[in-house]
């Protein structure tokens, strides 16, 4: 009999390979054995486009009224993107649109399994990296100096009050940038990594480059010392230390600590450190990521994205070895999250029985190619992308 899921989960579908790892997961392994109440929205590239990008903004507005939702990859479009499907505009990134209206934090952790051990020997324990989803290069304004001339950043405060900056006088042709941040977010980003951290009972540890950047970086490092300073008496009572250092301090130490910690960072070293922890864990496909918004709001997802390499590989009609675990934990840890939002514990424990299964699987010599290249021992074969799944659905 099917276990219902009583309250809605904001299902946002995606792009590409992983378009269709998403609708297999939905048939193979959800749908028999769940009954769910999905508030869908299309992220899908050509939806976007035709509704001027309203869709992403109501799909993150339903989050901000159902609390949880699942996020399939999709597609930020670049120039070529724009040619490849003929798009009115470079639409902006999905994800930075519904960060900026949850105001959340984004925590990536990669999923262990035993037969595949870490590129960085002395990792143990998975790191868990705390993004900060607001601001910075991903909130810009930026243009071309044509040539010779003066930038400047002016601020009007309400008061009327002006303070400008010489950025730079030019003697030539450059580029310019300016970027904010602000002390909400920032604050907020700080609670989140160390309720995250409490929560796990890890070690928090945060980089930035106050040295060189005394008043933005230094900001950061000033709210991030307070909240941790306010929240004092939780971390020692359980024994979560908070670290504050150098960014490339914290990248030399990372490599030769045993994990276990959570690593908030600043917005772009979080995309950047992510990816790197990602693969040196495995595959991107073994990395889970949740927004998290302040009011408690959890938007999952796979950190990889659409593999449109693998997309072009079927369209031609090839076989493909697609890795669709990050995908399935998205959709687990939207539904145990619900379970536990709705006080429905069978809910929580289907959840957490497939994902005992998907490690399991792997752990038995059944797995896709870009695992199948790093684990010990190497499996005689690998799955190809609906050969996982099937078997996942055979045992569930
Ligand atoms: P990608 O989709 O993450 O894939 C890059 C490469 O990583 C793949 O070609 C593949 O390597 C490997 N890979 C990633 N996920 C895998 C999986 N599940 N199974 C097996 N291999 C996997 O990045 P991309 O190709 O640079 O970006 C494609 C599109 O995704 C872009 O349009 C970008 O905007 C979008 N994107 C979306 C999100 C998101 O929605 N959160 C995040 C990142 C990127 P091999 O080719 O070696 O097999
Ligand atoms: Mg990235």
């Amino acid at each position: 009999m099917a276990i219902t899921v009583k309250n809605p989960i904001v299902e946002m579908d995606g792009d590409e390979m992983t378009r269709i790892i998403w609708k297999m997961i939905k048939e193979k392994l959800l749908f028999p054995h769940l009954t769910l109440n999905l508030r869908h929205f299309d992220l899908g590239i050509k939806n976007r486009d035709a509704t001027e990008d309203q869709v992403t903004i109501d799909a993150a507005n339903a989050v901000v009224e159902s609390g949880v939702a699942v996020k399939c990859a999709t597609i930020t479009p670049n120039a070529s993107r724009v040619k490849e499907y003929n798009l009115k505009q470079a639409w902006k990134s999905p994800n930075g649109t519904i960060r900026s209206i949850l105001d959340g934090t984004v925590f990536r952790k990669p999923i262990i399994v035993k037969n595949i051990p870490p590129a960085v020997r002395s990792w143990k324990k998975p790191i868990s990296i705390g993004r900060h989803a607001y601001g910075d290069i991903y909130k810009s304004v930026e243009f071309k100096a044509s040539g010779p001339g003066k930038a400047e950043i002016l601020f009007t405060a309400a008061s009327g009050e002006r303070t400008s900056l010489l950025v730079h006088e030019f003697k030539g042709p450059g580029v310019v940038m300016g970027i904010h941040n602000t002390e909400k977010s920032i604050r907020s980003f700080a609670k989140a990594c160390i309720n995250y951290a409490l929560g796990e009972k890890c070690d928090l540890w945060f980089g930035a480059k106050d040295t060189i950047s005394k008043t933005y970086h230094g900001f950061f490092k000033e709210i991030f010392d307070q909240e941790a300073d306010a929240r004092k008496p939780d971390l020692e009572k359980l024994g979560v230390k908070y670290r504050y250092m150098l960014i490339d301090d914290a990248v030399a130490q990372i490599m030769k600590a045993e994990g276990g910690m959570l690593w908030a960072c600043m917005n772009y070293d979080g995309d950047v450190m992510s990816d790197m922890v990602a693969s040196g864990f495995g595959s991107l496909g073994l990395m889970t990521s949740v927004l998290v918004s302040p009011e408690g709001k959890y938007v999952y997802e796979a950190a990889h994205g659409t593999v449109m390499r693998h997309y072009y590989e079927h369209l031609k009609g090839n076989p493909t070895s697609t890795n669709s675990v990050a995908s399935i934990f998205a959709w687990t840890g939207a539904i145990a999250r619900r379970g536990e939002m709705d006080g429905t514990p069978e809910v929580v424990s289907f959840a957490r029985r497939l994902e005992d299964l998907v490690i399991a699987t792997i752990e038995q010599g059944v797995m896709t190619k870009d695992l199948a290249s790093i684990a010990e021992p190497r499996p005689s074969k690998y799955a190809l992308t609906e050969e996982f799944l099937d078997t996942l659905a055979a045992r569930l």
